[in-house]
């Protein structure tokens, strides 16, 4: 049987047919998002006490050693995996979530070491990935630093203390992010990019207990302060992330 549709009915077909398909791409890629699971390996760097280091086999060879060295003598590794508190217990005893991951798909490409102060995330969706705050918290920063990467950073209360998330390379900032603005957890800041001094699309994330662009901290009044300290910090063991990070086994449980 032949129907022959009006030229009207042709286009309300061909608009629907576009919908369902752009619906189904959708739903696919959410189902892969699913899917793929965050090849994070959190568990991997001895964070609170590096007299008892502990690494995971997920990291290269090179990766660990390249850890180590930065981080001085280690007598002895332990290859198990470590339970890595993905809870605070610090400050009431009690469990709370600190830190989320700022992106949805992820893995880990550079762990903290002298030389880079900050964890660097890739991910397979490139700059389609949105960044989100590791903790709700206000804007303290946009700025494009000498390479000319996008930064944003974000001020956090946790308990009272203060610190400071810093997410670099940005492709581009997230619409209507203003230094002031509040941010929850699900609030974008931006979508993943290469800006910078940047040798492929990734997130650099560095986190510190510090308030970055604070005249009153002496930590952190202006970059070079905050540089040295993060390396001080560094070298005291604390880790920004890797202290407190609530880890989620996939990006489901963001
Ligand atoms: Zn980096």
């Amino acid at each position: 049987m032949y129907i022959k549709l009006t030229e009207r009915q042709q286009l309300i077909v061909v608009i629907s047919l576009t919908f369902l398909i752009i619906s189904i791409f959708l739903q696919v890629d959410e189902y892969l998002a699913n899917k793929e699971p965050y090849t994070i390996s959190y568990e991997s760097v001895n964070i609170r006490d590096m007299t008892e280091p502990h690494i995971s086999t997920k990291i290269s060879k090179t990766g660990q050693e390249e850890i180590y060295k930065e981080l001085g003598d280690v007598a002895e590794v332990k290859m198990e995996s470590l339970n890595l508190s993905a809870t605070d217990t610090t400050n009431s005893g009690k469990p709370s979530r600190i830190w989320y991951l700022p992106t949805q798909i992820g893995s880990i490409t550079t762990y903290p070491n002298m030389g880079h102060v900050a964890y660097d995330i890739t991910s397979w969706r490139g700059t389609a990935e949105t960044i989100y705050p590791v903790a709700e918290g206000t804007v303290s920063g946009m700025y494009t630093d000498s390479y000319g990467a996008l930064i944003v950073t974000v001020l956090h209360n946790v308990n009272g203390k203060k610190y400071t998330s810093q997410y670099v390379h940005l492709s581009r900032y997230a619409n209507g992010l203003y230094v002031g603005k509040h941010v929850s957890i699900n609030d974008p800041l931006g979508q993943m990019g290469s800006t910078g001094w940047s040798t492929g699309t990734h997130l650099h994330i560095a986190v510190l207990d510090c308030a970055l662009f604070d005249p009153k901290d002496p930590n952190c009044y202006d970059l070079n302060a905050w540089y040295r300290y993060d390396k001080k910090r560094l070298s005291e063991n604390f880790y920004g992330l890797g202290v407190l990070m609530y880890v989620p086994h996939s990006w489901n449980s963001r």
